[in-house]
C-alpha cells in the first residue's frame, strides 16, 4: 500500500468512528508516529500534508528532527529521562508522557530557561499493568497540586496507552476511564483552564479510542507504516 492510500484509509475509518459517535472530524487529530520509519518516510509524511510528528526516543528522533524539526509540530510520545529532558525542551511542541514529579520539574526547570512553556499530557496507568508508565489514577489530583507552581508546564490532557487486545472492543473501559478521569478533574477544577486533550488511540484500537473521546489518536503502523530496520 503506497503512504496516500494508507492516509485515505485512515481518514475514513476516523470518519466513520467519528459518525458512529457523534462526533465532529474536527475534533479528532491525526499524530503520525514516526519511529518504525526512516528519514526518507517521514519527509515523504510532511510532503503529504501530516503536519503532526511523534518519536519516542530521542536517540531515533534526533537526525530526523535536525532535518526536518523545522516542518511541522512534533510530539514526544515515549518514556522520556530526565536526562534527555534537555534534548527535546524548544524542539518537542507537545510531551505526551509527564508521568512523575522529577520529571515535571525538569521540565519546568529547563522550559524557564528557555524561556517558552511546554504542552503536556499527564501519562495515566488506567489499565493498571505492571509494565506500563504513567500515575495512577487516584494520584492524579494529588499530581496536579504538586505541579501547580510549575508555570512553564501547561498541563492541555491526559494520555493513556491499552493493552493490545486481539479484540480492539476489549480496550473500551480503558479509554472510557481515561475521559473519566479528566471529567473529574475538571470538576476539581485543578488546573487554571479545564483539560481537554484525550491523547489515546493507537493502530490497532483508534476506532474504539475515538468513539470513547479522544482528541489525538497517535498512529504509526496503520499510517506510514513500519520498516524493517528504520
Ligand atoms: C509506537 C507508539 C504508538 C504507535 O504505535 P502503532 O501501533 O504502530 O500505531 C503510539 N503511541 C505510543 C506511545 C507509541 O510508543
Amino acid at each position: 500500500m503506497t503512504l496516500q492510500e494508507r492516509i485515505a484509509g485512515v481518514e475514513e475509518r476516523v470518519a466513520r468512528a467519528c459518525a458512529a459517535s457523534g462526533r465532529d472530524v474536527a475534533d479528532v487529530k491525526v499524530i503520525a508516529v514516526t519511529k518504525y520509519v526512516s528519514l526518507e518516510t517521514v519527509s515523504a509524511v510532511l510532503e503529504a500534508g501530516l503536519g503532526d510528528i511523534a518519536e519516542s526516543r530521542w536517540q531515533d528522533a534526533e537526525p530526523k528532527w535536525n532535518a526536518l524539526g523545522h516542518k511541522g509540530t512534533w510530539h514526544f510520545i515515549g518514556h522520556l529521562q530526565t536526562n534527555k529532558v534537555k534534548d527535546v525542551i524548544g524542539k518537542f511542541q507537545y510531551i505526551h508522557s509527564l508521568d512523575r514529579l522529577s520529571l515535571a520539574r525538569e521540565l519546568h526547570k529547563k522550559a524557564d530557561a528557555a524561556g517558552l512553556t511546554v504542552n503536556v499530557f499527564l501519562q495515566v496507568n488506567i489499565s493498571g499493568e505492571d509494565t506500563k508508565f504513567g500515575l495512577a489514577p487516584g494520584d492524579v489530583p494529588g499530581f496536579l497540586r504538586e505541579i501547580a507552581g510549575l508555570h512553564h508546564i501547561k498541563v492541555i490532557g491526559l494520555m493513556t496507552m491499552a493493552p493490545y487486545e486481539a479484540e480492539p472492543e476489549q480496550t473500551r473501559p480503558v479509554f472510557r476511564g481515561l475521559r473519566e478521569l479528566r471529567d473529574k478533574l475538571n470538576l476539581l477544577a485543578l488546573t487554571p483552564e479545564p483539560i481537554q486533550e484525550l491523547s489515546m488511540g493507537m493502530s490497532n484500537d483508534f476506532e474504539v479510542a475515538i468513539e470513547e473521546g479522544a482528541t489525538w489518536v497517535r498512529l504509526g503502523t496503520v499510517l506510514v507504516g513500519h520498516e524493517e530496520g528504520a
